[in-house]
């Protein structure tokens, strides 16, 4: 069973089913902002994911990949999963309209979803490509944001890193921060307020998106004394945070700090044995759809194995050596031989071109 509809779900479900896995996909269904195939369907143009150098807008994109999941033997519904209980084997899932369904293998695959301000014109003009975006490095290198004076919402380490990113593109790069001090590491603030493309304004909230079918302006509330004010831009960034798609798991898998569904290092196995999880919903980093793609991949593969190593379907012709966790963590890497503990210094990068 895969749960969810983005890169993550499609490309587990293209992998389960040609492994005769007979994958059943629950896509989800629209409610309020969220709609089936995820954050890229609030994407215009995509330009970075391999394999279309004419760029491909989101929705086509996942269009596409569901398209290539339905070639092979793939169920979809479109419902939501209301609960799981993973208490027992097999597990149950239970969604808005059908009888549970008992599952042998669950990938995980729901995404996080991008905190809006939650302003009228705000969603309106990111969804129709306006010039309101909630990823940088998905189009800020869009022509739309090229030479404009960008905005970007927010004090954390991703609006620093928007912003960064924005001033390869932008005339200029105002950040628009409700305090007067950011919550990012000071490695990144200082890396920002250094910058001289970048601009931020203290103590301010948007209150208002101008624009009809591209914006043109924010309106702007000083949060110490209420007065208004309007700043003109070509595009606005909103970076206040992600918040992982996690509820209907009611606590049953282990997460991170960061409310993300904890995965072993270099592996998609939760703490649920069973159980994996792709895509947005593990990746607090990278949050990219080929990334999303790539650990759905891992995800069916891994579940692929697992099937036929404890509930004895399919054959799994993998190499002991692989099954394996990589070490990824100090404490798990194994001390080097004396001689290989540190580079010598002579041997240190001097930036001297070759
Ligand atoms: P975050 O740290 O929670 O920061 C969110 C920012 O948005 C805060 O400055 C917050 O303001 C502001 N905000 C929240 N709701 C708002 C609203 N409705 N209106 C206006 N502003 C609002 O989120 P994040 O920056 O996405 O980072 C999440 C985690 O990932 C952090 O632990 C971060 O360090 C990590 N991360 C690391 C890197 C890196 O190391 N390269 C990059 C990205 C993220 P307040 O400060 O006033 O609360």
């Amino acid at each position: 069973m895969i749960i969810g509809s983005g890169p993550a779900a499609w490309t587990a479900a293209v992998y389960a089913a040609r492994a005769n896995l007979k994958p059943l996909v629950y896509e989800g269904e629209p409610v309020g902002t969220e709609v089936p195939g995820g954050q890229l369907m609030l994407t215009t143009e995509i330009e970075n994911f391999p394999g279309f150098p004419e760029g491909v807008t989101g929705p086509e994109l996942m269009e596409r990949m569901k398209a290539q999941a339905l070639r092979y033997e793939t169920e979809v519904r479109s419902e939501l999963v209301t609960s799981v209980d993973l208490s027992k084997y097999p597990f149950v899932v239970t969604s808005s309209y059908s009888e549970p369904v008992i599952a042998l293998t669950v990938v995980v695959a729901t995404g996080a979803k991008a905190k809006w301000i939650g302003l009228p014109n705000e969603l309106r003009l990111a969804q129709h490509g306006g010039g309101v975006s909630a990823c940088a490095v998905c189009d800020g290198a869009l022509m739309f944001y090229r030479n404009k004076v960008l905005a970007v919402v927010g004090g954390g380490d991703t609006a620093m890193e928007e912003a960064l990113y924005l001033t390869k593109y932008a005339s200029e790069v105002v950040i628009i921060h409700r305090r007067d001090t950011f919550r990012a590491s000071k490695v990144m603030a200082d890396r920002v307020l250094s910058h001289e493309k970048v601009r931020v304004i203290w103590n301010a909230r948007v209150a208002e998106v101008n624009g009809d079918d591209e914006i043109r302006s924010v309106e702007l509330e000083d949060t110490v004394t209420g007065a208004r004010s309007s700043l003109d831009v070509g595009g606005l960034f909103i970076a206040i945070g992600h918040e992982p798609n996690t509820k209907f798991l009611n606590g049953q898998l282990d997460l991170t700090q960061h409310g993300y569904i904890r995965v072993d290092p270099w592996r998609t196995s939760t703490s649920v044995g069973g159980v994996f999880a792709a895509g947005d919903v593990i990746d607090d980093y990278y949050r990219q759809a080929i990334t999303s793609s790539g650990t759905g991949c891992m995800a069916a593969l891994e579940a692929e194995r697992w099937l036929a190593h404890h509930a004895g379907i399919g054959e799994s012709p993998i190499l002991e050596t692989a099954e394996g966790p990589v070490p990824a963590s100090p404490e798990q890497v194994e001390e080097p031989p004396a001689d290989r503990r540190s580079v010598p210094r002579s041997r240190r990068g001097t930036g001297a071109s070759r």
